[in-house]
């Protein structure tokens, strides 16, 4: 059943600019994992840029579960959307430790919920003894586990993520894909997973868009 359905979407960075996403519809179901993939400057980042609510398309408009989210005129609060995300540009918050920061979003949740919550995040990432010993010294891998788990927490209607394991180790990244994709699962959460590593694709998602360079965001069968 369609979850996430995009419209017609155009979308240029300045008026000048030919669109870099051009007329670009697709649909995706429920708790499906979409990979995207396509050459540097294809516009990976700037698709979901505009999903997050991020940037303004000048024309189209995105339904998530029946719902208008954006349309030319119209917007919904990103909070409101439900959607997480792991940007490559992620930043934390510098003055609060790990567990803080992947707290950040459960402000919701009861404390007992919150503290679970976290601890299963703190798994996913491998980072449970490093947390409590290191709060605050992390590594750029490190950061990235952390904004991964930041995003995560609050289990997300969709999630998307941009080169999330772009500064981890080969093994590091294998544990993780697993950990990862059970949580995705388990909580049926819809994913776009944007990522250079066809071995990534291909452990995480069950389809993949491949989006041309230059083609205005559309996908092909590269
Ligand atoms: P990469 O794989 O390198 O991350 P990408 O597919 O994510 O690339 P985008 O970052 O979406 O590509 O960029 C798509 C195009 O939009 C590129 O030609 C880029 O130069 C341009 N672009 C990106 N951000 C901006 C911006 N803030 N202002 C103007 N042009 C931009
Ligand atoms: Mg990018």
């Amino acid at each position: 059943m369609t979850f996430v359905s995009i419209e017609n979407l155009t979308f240029r960075y300045n008026k000048r600019q030919t669109p870099i996403i051009d007329n670009l519809s697709f649909a995706i179901n429920k708790g499906e994992i979409v990979g995207i993939v396509g050459a540097s400057g294809s516009g990976k980042s700037t698709l979901l840029r505009i999903i997050a609510g991020l940037e303004q398309p000048e024309q189209g408009s995105i339904e998530v579960d029946h719902k208008i989210m954006m349309d030319d005129t119209r917007w919904v609060e990103t909070e409101q959307r439900g959607v997480g995300m792991v940007f490559q540009d992620y930043a934390l918050f510098p003055h609060l430790n790990v567990a803080d920061n992947i707290g950040f979003g459960l402000h919701k949740l009861k404390r007992s919920e919150r503290k679970q919550r976290q601890q299963e995040m703190l798994e996913l990432v491998q980072m449970t003894d490093y947390a409590k010993r290191y709060p605050h010294e992390l590594s750029g891998g490190q950061q990235q586990r952390v904004a991964m788990a930041r995003a995560l927490a609050p289990k997300p209607s969709i999630l998307l993520m941009d080169e999330p394991f772009s500064n981890l180790d080969a093994h590091l990244k294998a544990n993780i894909r697993k950990e990862l994709l059970q949580i995705l699962r388990r909580a049926d959460i819809t994913c776009l997973f944007v990522s250079h590593d066809q071995a990534d694709i291909e452990a995480i998602c069950e389809r993949e868009f491949c989006i041309a360079a230059n083609s205005g965001g559309n996908f092909c069968s590269c």
